[in-house]
């Protein structure tokens, strides 16, 4: 690695040779080999500091997790565990039984007619259901909810993927129960319903609600699947948060398979929870696809103890993260950012003003893409006329830092939002800070 940093360097320095530059004086040669040795020894996946106003950051590895959820993947991933063994009666278990039954206590009273079973995220979730449940035939969907999340999950290209074929009705703005009716023949599998996470369509608009859909399906004995994208499994309102639709809610509306993301509102590991009728769920499983796409120990162990902290709907907030950053008082955002001004206006002062703002934090992820939730930012906004250049080389200089400090640019201010900062990481921040040299 050492040898390969040193021609690194040296090729670096010959090139520039060659286009008139100075030969590097041996110090700063050997000042760069060792930058380019470090940068190269630290590892790639590394802490930061979300501060970018998007509170489930898909880039920034979505949900933080509870603290039970960290200790029970450690558990799992140093000692051998029952991951697919019965231990009751000894013989080969089913790694889905680890949360199948506790997800169907908390969307279905503990129904037994209700099952799950895990995949890697809900892209696959997705995937896998419509191949299970559809190949060779058509599924139905609402123009208006041909949904495509960030990167490269698209319904029709799924729908593709999953060798379904896609029957689009209704139009962009407005889809009737009649157009659902009207669209089912020999060929249908399914009908489907998709949440549009990540827009809204506003006007003159129409679509059709899920128990009039469920009854649509069931009247001609087809399943009713949807995709919910986030899924909380809790009532946002009662946390004076936006409403976001449930499983509970769709299952009670008659939906027969749902599908949501572990690591977006539910507050867990990266993972596509597929719940919804026992015998659907054995179907699925039976897909070949379904071992592709299956989880490791690691993931079912975070997901058990955070479906875990359901059970106990008061302290909910405070041990889940990403509740907790969602419920954050605004009192206590706007208390940290008088507390970090002055070495905020110490680190910055050679370029820029500081200022500690009201801003507005987003949810991310495909969730509640309209509403904003009011927080404090540190506003940094450079002396110079023109702050751009100023503006990237702040920027630049907060993502170089040991644990880097990730903002976003806007108004010519550089936004460092602080709802994601908890009291417990202020000490690490503000040493990140003391870091900064202009
Ligand atoms: C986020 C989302 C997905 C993809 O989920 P991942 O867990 O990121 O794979 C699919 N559908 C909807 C509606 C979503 O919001």
């Amino acid at each position: 690695m050492l040898t390969g940093c040193v021609r690194a360097e040296l090729a670096a320095a010959r090139e520039g040779f060659k286009h008139g530059l100075p030969a590097p004086a041996e110090t700063s040669l050997l000042a760069a080999i060792r930058q380019r040795a470090d940068d190269s020894a630290r590892a790639k996946l590394r802490a930061v500091f979300n501060l970018s106003g998007t509170v489930l950051h898909t880039n920034l590895g979505r949900a933080q997790l509870a603290e039970e959820a960290i200790a029970a993947m450690v558990d799992a991933a140093r000692s051998p565990c029952a991951l697919e063994y019965d231990l009751a009666g000894g013989g080969r278990g089913d790694r889905d039984d680890l949360v199948s039954g506790l997800l169907a206590e908390l969307v279905a009273d503990g129904s037994p007619e209700v099952a799950a079973t895990i995949v890697n995220n809900n892209a696959a979730a997705v995937l896998l259901t419509l191949n299970a449940l559809a190949q060779g035939k058509e599924a139905v969907v609402s123009r208006g909810e041909l949904v495509e999340i960030g990167g490269a999950f698209r319904i029709p290209d799924v729908m593709r993927r999953a060798q379904v074929r896609l029957h689009e009705i209704g139009t962009t703005n407005r889809t009737h129960a009649s157009d659902y009716q009207e669209a089912i023949s020999a060929k249908t599998a399914l009908l489907m319903k998709i949440h549009t996470s990540n827009y809204t369509v506003t006007g003159f608009t129409a679509a059709v609600d899920e128990k009039t859909v469920g009854e649509i399906a069931h009247a001609a004995g087809l399943p009713f699947v949807i995709d919910l994208g986030s899924g909380t499994l809790c009532n946002f309102a009662a946390y004076g948060l936006p409403p976001e639709p449930t499983p509970q809610q769709a299952l009670a509306a008659g939906a027969d398979i749902v599908t949501f993301s572990g690591d977006k509102l539910l507050g867990g590991p990266q993972a596509g929870l597929i719940v919804g009728r026992r015998d659907l769920i054995a179907k699925i499983k039976k897909n070949p696809l379904k071992r592709a796409l299956r989880v490791g120990k690691t993931t079912l162990a975070a997901l058990e103890a955070t479906l875990r902290l359901y059970r106990d709907p008061d302290r909910l907030a405070e041990r889940l993260p990403t509740l907790r950053l969602l419920t954050r008082p605004l009192t206590d955002i706007a208390a940290l950012g008088q507390r970090l001004l002055p070495a905020a206006q110490t680190a910055f002062g050679k370029l820029a003003t500081v200022a500690v703002e009201p801003c507005l934090s987003q949810i991310g992820s495909g969730a509640l893409p309209v509403e904003r939730l009011p927080s404090t930012a540190l506003v940094i906004r450079p002396h110079a006329k023109k702050p751009g250049k100023t503006l990237l080389t702040i920027e630049a200089a907060l993502r170089g830092l040991p644990t880097p400090i990730i903002g976003h640019l806007r108004h010519d201010a550089c936004y460092l939002d602080l709802r994601c900062l908890e009291a417990k990481d202020e000490a690490r921040f503000v040493s990140q800070l003391v870091q900064l040299k202009f």
